[in-house]
């Protein structure tokens, strides 16, 4: 079962996320809004309030990473002026797919790129995009240093870095309807929409596992960001990361 999964070689825990993501590809946007109970929005949406893609004609280039159905990425070319392009890049070709057809239908297929890539080892020269972006990604990247490196080894000087992540909720008494909510809902919700209580017990597993904030925002420095800050979401069950290259 998942559950032994802390102790899975690195290579296979990568295999066992993509069978998780592969199984849910085509409910995943529903059920991040059952799970989330429509949360999940306001949080892209104060991603994408921060990341602020310019009005104007001024050229902005965005790499989602680990973009799935690429949420944030048709937030941010939405938000942003013509000139606004995304690269959603993601290790599944089941969830890009999904996302492809999303931007045809939305009529921003020009503005959206979807790449299959490993947060790892990103297929994209040093300084190229003015924001790297991962939501609900990170903690599924089995060597999360490396993808930070990445993040920052692609990005312009002065791009900016933002992590949306799980995260330690701060406010007592919400601490206990949260634990409720994430071991009995969810894998409940998961069997009733998809029929896999499995990949979502997995889910929750992973954002216990998770550092806690300031435990992140060292990696992030690690990775050679500056600037680094974060802000919590929702009572801390999310916090917005962020991080600059200098
Ligand atoms: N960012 C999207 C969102 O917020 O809706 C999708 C988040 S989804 C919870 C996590 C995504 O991470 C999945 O699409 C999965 O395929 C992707 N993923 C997992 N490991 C990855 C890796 N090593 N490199 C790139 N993407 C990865």
């Amino acid at each position: 079962t998942h559950f032994g999964f802390r102790d899975v070689p690195l290579g296979e825990k990568q295999t066992l996320v993509d069978d998780v993501f592969r199984s849910v590809a085509r409910r995943y946007d529903l059920m991040n809004d059952l799970m989330s109970m429509g949360l999940h929005r306001v949080w892209k949406d104060a991603l994408v309030s921060k990341l602020r893609p310019p009005r104007n004609e001024r050229p902005f280039a965005l790499l989602d990473i680990a973009g799935g159905t690429g949420d944030v990425s048709f937030r941010t070319v939405e938000a942003g002026g013509p000139n606004t392009h995304a690269t959603v890049a993601d290790i599944n070709g089941e969830m890009l797919a999904v996302g492809r057809e999303r931007a045809e239908k939305r009529g921003l297929a020009d503005r959206l790129d979807f790449v299959e890539a490993n947060a790892e080892d990103l297929p994209f020269p040093d300084a190229s995009f003015d924001a790297t972006t991962i939501a609900f990604g990170i903690r599924n990247v089995p060597r999360m240093d490396k993808a930070l490196a990445e993040m920052r080894r692609v990005l312009k000087p002065g791009g900016r870095c933002f992590v949306l992540e799980f995260s330690r909720v701060d406010v007592p008494g919400l601490d206990a309807i949260y634990d409720t909510y994430s071991f009995k809902v969810i894998p409940g919700l998961g069997r009733l929409v998809t029929g896999d209580a499995e990949s979502y017990r997995y889910l929750v597993e992973s954002i216990r596992r998770f550092p806690p904030p300031e435990a992140f925002a060292e990696l992030m420095r690690n990775a050679g960001l500056s600037r680094v800050a974060y802000t919590p979401l929702t009572g801390g069950i999310v916090a917005l990361h962020s991080g600059v290259r200098i």
